[in-house]
């Protein structure tokens, strides 16, 4: 299929013919090789594009192709919604589902301590909002020490919300060294701002 010409592994591969997904959108068709080489993305796009498979697919490639030490959460997928963060784990188990890799989703309304409980038996991707993210590190007990790749998902929709604060003490916790991966629907002065924090000579891309 397309998908096989970005570099996609067959794990991922299998999992796409299985939800009847044949052509990459143009996200995809940019956003995945990038992804693969390791390299920061700058992405203006909006719902809708399939951005949410362009950065899932090559990240479950990228921690599949690593082992966990400890199994500690080596990718932070960040949404402002918890709606947004449901769906994006969805993706996530779907577009998974031949590998072995595990997820928390730490988001407001729903149990802290069993969210708690999921972390203690080691994830390897974290789906969060910034405010339960911010809850549960204050509690103690997340280590954020093996995060590598860094998703900054509707940034434009975590300035609208406030979180934008949330979402710099969360970078601030991350090591330094790190992918990421930043998307938003524009390009307003502020999030520009913060991409230019957040990102080391990112591939822009825009649809
Ligand atoms: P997103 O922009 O990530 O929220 O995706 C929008 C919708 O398009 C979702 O329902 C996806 O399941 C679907 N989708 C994403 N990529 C593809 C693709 N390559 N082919 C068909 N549908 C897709």
């Amino acid at each position: 299929t397309g998908f096989a010409a970005l570099g996609l592994s067959e794990p991922v591969l299998k999992a796409l013919v299985e939800k009847g997904y044949t052509t990459p959108t143009p996200i995809q068709e940019q956003a995945i090789p990038i992804v693969l080489m390791g390299r920061d993305v700058l992405g203006c796009a909006q719902t809708g594009t399939g951005k949410t498979a362009g950065f899932t697919l090559p990240m479950l490639d990228i921690l599949s192709g690593s082992r966990a030490r400890a199994r500690m959460p080596r990718s932070l997928i960040l949404e402002p919604t918890r709606e947004l963060a449901l769906q994006v784990a969805e993706n996530f188990v779907q577009y998974g589902k031949h590998l072995k890799l595990t997820h928390a989703l730490l988001i407001g309304g729903e149990s802290m301590s069993e969210q708690k409980e999921v972390l203690t038996r080691g994830v390897d991707v974290l789906i969060a909002t910034p405010g339960r993210l911010i809850d549960i590190f204050e509690r103690g007990g997340l280590l954020l020490s093996d995060v590598r790749v860094l998703v900054i998902d509707e940034a434009d929709r975590m300035l609208d919300m406030g979180f934008i604060p949330d979402v710099e003490r969360i970078v601030a916790m991350l090591p330094p060294l790190r992918q990421t991966l930043f998307f938003s629907a524009t390009m307003a002065p502020e999030i520009k701002r913060l991409a230019d924090a957040f990102l080391s000579n990112p591939k822009e891309i825009s649809v």
